[in-house]
């Protein structure tokens, strides 16, 4: 049986609990990057990431193009006092670029935006500052040189890294993709994740509930999470307060998965096993984080696949899984760690805490033009008390030493960005 903790640091599993950044340097130190990698459609890449940079082979855009719709003209033509009109001597669409001789003074073409620029033409005037009459038109005011002209290759030029090897794409990255004519990307492959929920009293969802049974909500916040995190997900259900289950359960996930995710049952009371069982088939790092909700977290490796034991209470899943599980499973992925994004805001009240464990506790953050932002609690902070995260926008982040905060203080908020 695991010990209860007495300090606060970076040491082993035994009496000290962890702050997160040991925590979170641990898991770094221990998980490994998915080193296969598939090539697939473009349509199907959104969420992945690019296991090697991708180069253009052209430029964007691939011909001198306009920006609006007007005239295209030679610019010194309208340096002349005596130029007030041109002579339209063709036009230029999208798709259907002009093929008529190089422009001699004092002629233009008509030309749309998106439309290729004649070799000839250096600058549009925009059909806002002319006057049609015929086959003459007039100009109504002065360009500059360039004006509204899109050079070849000024977006992306043939022969640069567009987008970076470890990127996870986006929809801006689609459409960049496909304008350098690229069909196929070669992505990682997804880390597998095998999840599955611990303890007696759970029901499936759609099963009648007897005294003292609830139903498995976990499973479903996870699997929401660990869509949101673009992984590959194996859901295996429920698995009793028993060793022998849990201890098949434990070697049936790690062998299908990279990573497999628990909740419940790791916490030291009389039908807790998880840690026990992670020592005895693999190895545990560290079991006891110094955050709030998210006491306990195991963490460790079980055969090949790393292990987290997440805490049973629906809030702690979720404070566990997106500071803890989430940058591990985005590093497996091949990304860089990105830091989560926090900024500081105002306490809209008192917010209650005692010193020694780092706090995440649920927030609603308002941002008002020329105010400073502020956050208030979603109220009562239990880590079973779901609903507190469905009302919040945001973690308040509150340091491991701190303790109370008085309204109008600075705190550090994070965002939920999904
Ligand atoms: P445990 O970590 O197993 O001691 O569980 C802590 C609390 O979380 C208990 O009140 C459990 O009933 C509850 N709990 C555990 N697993 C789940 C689950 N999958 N869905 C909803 N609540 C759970
Ligand atoms: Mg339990």
């Amino acid at each position: 049986m695991v010990a209860k903790a007495t300090s606060v640091g970076c040491g082993g599993h035994h009496a000290s609990a962890m702050t997160l950044d040991c925590a979170l340097d641990a898991v770094f130190k221990s998980v490994h990057v998915v080193a296969e990698s598939e090539s697939i459609g473009l349509m199907d890449a959104s969420g992945r990431i690019l296991a090697q940079d991708v180069i253009s082979a052209t430029n964007v855009p691939g011909h001198t193009n306009s920006a609006m719709d007007g005239y295209a003209l030679r610019w010194e033509d309208t340096r002349s006092p005596d130029t007030t009109s041109l002579h339209v001597v063709g036009e230029s669409f999208a798709g259907h670029p002009y093929t008529g001789s190089r422009l001699r003074a004092g002629e233009c073409v008509r030309i749309m935006t998106g439309a290729v620029v004649p070799e000839s033409a250096d600058t549009i005037i925009i059909q806002e500052d002319t006057q049609r009459d015929g086959d003459t038109v007039k100009l109504q005011a002065e360009c500059r040189q360039g004006d509204h002209v899109r050079l070849a290759g000024e977006d992306i030029k043939a022969g640069t890294v567009v987008l970076p090897a470890g990127r996870k794409l986006r929809a801006a990255d689609m459409g960049l993709l496909a304008s350098i004519g690229v069909p196929e990307v070669r992505v990682r492959r997804r880390v597998k994740v095998a999840y599955f929920s611990t303890g007696d009293e759970l029901r499936a969802v759609g099963e009648v509930l007897e005294n003292g049974q609830i139903h498995d909500s976990n499973r479903y916040t996870l699997h929401a999470m660990l869509s949101d995190a673009d992984v590959e997900s194996i859901d295996l259900g429920v698995v009793r307060d028993d060793p022998a289950a849990l201890r098949e359960a434990f070697v049936i996930a790690a062998a299908r998965a990279d990573v497999v995710v628990t909740s419940g049952g790791a916490s030291v009371g009389e039908a807790d096993y998880v840690t026990d069982i992670l020592a005895e088939l693999g190895q545990v790092s560290f079991w006891n984080v110094a955050m709030k909700p998210g006491r306990p977290l195991v963490f460790g490796k079980l055969h090949g696949a790393d292990f987290f034991g997440l805490p049973g209470n629906p809030v702690s899943v979720m404070v566990t899984f997106l500071q803890v599980v989430r940058p591990a499973l985005a590093v497996m992925s091949g990304a860089p760690y990105a830091p989560p994004l926090r900024f500081r805001a105002r306490a809209a009240s008192k917010l209650h805490k005692k010193p020694g464990r780092m706090e995440f506790q649920r927030g609603i953050l308002i941002c008002h033009e020329g105010a400073d932002p502020s956050v208030d609690s979603t109220g009562r902070q239990g880590s079973g008390i779901l609903h507190s995260v469905n009302q919040a926008n945001c973690f308040i982040v509150l340091a491991l030493d701190s303790g109370s905060v008085e309204k109008g203080e600075w705190v550090t908020v994070e965002p939920f960005l999904s």
